[in-house]
């Protein structure tokens, strides 16, 4: 049954892109030092008629099956870009605030899509150097030349290229060392359990945010959930903080409610 629904679904993507009922909720993103927002990260939802809320893992894997993923991946990133330039044009966030969103593999596979964004950024009119995209560690590199080429050329305009789901597998280290990336965000799997006394897991996770230090990257830490998951992050120097601790993916209406609230003048 629920492999049908995967499937029903799948096809219904089409439609629901039509209809505009694929749109991006926000996370925060939080400054370990200032406990201020640096940024958010534009995470898909499909807004159903009938089934109410439906979560990127119901459509994102057969859209990246099938293809339809671009056309998502670029919904998301139109329909986010021009949220984040509302909020500046209505003064609600600085000029470092820091707008992500996610490219899938697929995506990256478009043979222009370095093109395709950067018309986005162009159309809105916003500063290159406060949008970044996100590439999941977990793309298998087939075209190696064409993927460099592309995050060269984003690094080029400004553009700032973000390291995803960064675990301690082998080929995220080969990344790192081949491609130029601005940030490095550490996956979740590596924090959990962290805090129940896992000495092994502490220290890969601090050799982690070293290396990406020497790097010149800026290291994010996916999936904060405790206080005290917070309290053994912020020792190890890490950057910013995504997760629940904070805040859930939420509504633009919302997010924009948290940023008044948490402005102060
Ligand atoms: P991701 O890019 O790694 O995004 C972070 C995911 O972790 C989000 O799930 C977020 O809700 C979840 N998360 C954040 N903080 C916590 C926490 O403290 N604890 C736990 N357990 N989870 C936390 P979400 O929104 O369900 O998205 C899942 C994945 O779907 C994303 O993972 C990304 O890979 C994919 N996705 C979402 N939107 C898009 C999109 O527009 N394009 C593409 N290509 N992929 C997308
Ligand atoms: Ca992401
Ligand atoms: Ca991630």
């Amino acid at each position: 049954d629920n492999e049908k629904e995967l499937i029903y679904l799948s096809k219904d993507v089409p439609r629901a892109l039509e209809n505009k009922e694929i749109i991006p909720f926000f996370q925060l993103k939080i400054s370990t030092k200032t406990e201020k927002i640096t940024g958010v990260e534009a995470l898909a939802r499909w807004m159903h008629k009938e089934k109410g809320i439906i979560p990127p893992y119901k459509f994102i894997e057969k859209a990246e099956e099938n293809g339809n993923i671009v056309r998502i991946d670029l919904r998301i990133a139109e329909l986010a870009i021009a949220s984040y330039k509302n909020w500046l044009v209505n003064g609600l966030v600085e000029d470092n605030f820091i707008l992500s969103f996610n490219l899938s593999p697929k995506t990256l596979n478009v043979h222009n899509i370095d093109e395709l964004i950067i018309d986005l950024v162009r159309k809105y009119k916003v500063n290159p150097q406060n949008i970044e995209v996100e590439i999941t560690e977990r793309v298998v590199i087939e075209n190696y030349e064409h993927f460099k080429n592309i995050i060269t050329r984003f690094r080029e305009i400004g553009i700032l290229v973000a390291i995803d789901d960064f675990s301690a597998g082998n080929a995220s280290l080969d990344y790192i060392l081949k491609i130029d990336f601005t940030t490095l965000k550490i996956d979740r799997s590596l924090l959990n359990g962290i805090t129940k006394d896992n000495h092994k897991k502490t220290e890969i996770y601090k050799a982690i945010v070293e290396i990406g230090k020497k790097l010149n990257m800026k290291i994010i830490a996916e999936g904060v959930e405790s206080l005290e998951e917070l309290r053994l992050i912020r020792s190890l120097k890490v950057d910013e903080i995504q997760g629940y601790y904070y805040s859930k993916p939420i509504k633009e209406e919302e997010l924009i409610e948290y940023i008044k609230k948490n402005t102060v003048d």
